[in-house]
């Protein structure tokens, strides 16, 4: 039985980092009969209730809402790519399994196809085995000469998940709070608030996307536009010469589709530019006669702009910090509380988060251990 003074873990955040960690958490409660009276509260600022087109009530900080969002593989070859790659070969998986429970998640198995103009040595070495060895996506082929378009000269298909990001976190706040979650609704001045926010808090789970003054954290500005469109039935990617991108996601179940898309770091600017947004319109026509001539397109159809849209993508340099920070003495301790620190997904929140949040359950596993041996020490004092 929960009471309201039944042991507490407290996540900060209710983006995918933090709704998937705070359902892994319930997990871990739910297969420790010791832990049977406690629990996982989520205190946030935003939540999970937007419908793009209806008036917003979301800050273009609230990176969940405005990702796209697919699974877009990148070749690791970099310490923090490998991480990543983990991550995201773990998602796959829990997709795979959450798609065939239930259907109607905001979640769509669908063909994924990327085209570039001046492909990375990393991704021509890529073949079907290294690509669905390093992340668990089936249906990898290269695309021959005839069937790449314009201007490309490399490109290769395989089978993804796009997601409609408001119904997934929708369905996930939905999940938390059927398994007994609690929320409440605050905005924090900092980490340690959280440790006060209802009684007897155990530790904190800092899943807030930027974090708490860290000057590690810069956003990376995604400038995208959301159309009425319905007629992909896959995401295209397509990569230029000069570093600027042009890609389609499908969201389905009646979310249109999403054009995009830029990616600027350390860009701070809040609003969509015309100019930006009429060059992201323009390279999807030209995807848009590729998909048509390709055969995979439904009924052509005009296509017309639900919403511009800004979100900020908060990375971190390094990527995402995991790692549990014990309270100390030190000014620069966050809390009174031992703090799991989970932030910073950068443009890939989505991708890997139930790899993020089974390693922050892993995190809370041994914590809690930690907790009950202090405690069984200072009984006997
Ligand atoms: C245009 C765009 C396209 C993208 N496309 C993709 C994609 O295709 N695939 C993909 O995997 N990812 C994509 N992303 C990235 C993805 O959206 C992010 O990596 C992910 O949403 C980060 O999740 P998060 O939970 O860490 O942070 P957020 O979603 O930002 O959530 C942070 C939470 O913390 C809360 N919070 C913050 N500060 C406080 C405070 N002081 N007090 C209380 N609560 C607080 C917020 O209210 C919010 O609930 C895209 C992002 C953008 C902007």
């Amino acid at each position: 039985m929960i009471h309201n003074s039944s042991p507490a873990i407290v996540v900060i955040g209710c983006g995918v980092i933090g709704l998937s960690s705070a359902l892994s958490l319930q997990e871990l409660l739910r297969d420790d009969p010791s832990k049977s009276s406690w629990q996982v509260v989520i205190v946030s600022k935003e939540w999970p209730t937007s419908i793009p087109g209806a008036p917003i009530p979301h800050s273009i900080e609230y990176s969940s809402m405005w990702a796209g969002a697919h699974v877009r593989p990148i070749p690791p070859t970099t310490t923090q790519l490998r991480q990543e790659g983990l991550w995201l070969k773990q998602t796959v998986s829990k997709f795979n399994s959450l798609l065939k429970a239930e259907t109607q998640i905001g979640l769509t198995l669908a063909p994924a196809i990327e085209v570039f103009e001046a492909p990375g040595d990393e991704y021509k070495a890529q073949t079907a085995e290294s690509f669905e060895a390093d992340s668990g996506l089936k249906g990898y082929r290269e695309l021959t000469a005839k069937e790449l378009p314009n201007g490309t000269t490399f490109g290769f298909e395989y089978e993804s998940y796009c997601i409609n990001s408001p119904i997934y976190c929708g369905d996930l706040l939905r999940k938390f709070i059927i398994a007994g979650g609690k929320t409440i609704n605050a905005t924090l001045r900092s980490v340690d608030e959280a440790s006060i926010i209802t009684p007897n808090v155990q530790f904190l789970v800092n899943t807030s996307g930027i974090g708490f003054n860290d000057s590690k954290v810069f956003p990376i500005r995604g400038h995208i536009v959301l159309t009425n469109s319905t007629c992909f039935d896959k995401t295209i990617t397509r990569q230029n010469l000069d570093g600027t991108w042009n890609f389609i996601i499908p969201r389905f179940f009646s979310g249109g589709t999403v054009i995009g898309g830029t990616k600027e770091p350390h860009d701070w600017r809040r609003d969509p530019d015309s100019a930006t947004c009429r060059r992201l319109l323009t390279g999807v026509e030209e995807l848009k006669q590729y998909a048509l001539s390709s055969g995979s397109l439904g009924q052509p159809e005009n296509i017309s702009v639900i919403q511009e849209i800004v979100g900020r993508r908060p990375a971190r340099e390094g990527g995402l910090r995991l790692e549990i920070e014990f309270p100390s003495n030190t000014y620069s301790a966050e809390s009174k509380l031992p703090v799991i620190h989970a932030y910073g997904a950068g443009g890939r929140g989505f991708e890997i988060s139930w790899g993020v949040a089974s390693s922050v359950s892993k995190l809370a596993k041994g914590l809690m251990v930690k907790l009950d041996q202090t405690k069984g020490r200072l009984a006997k004092l």
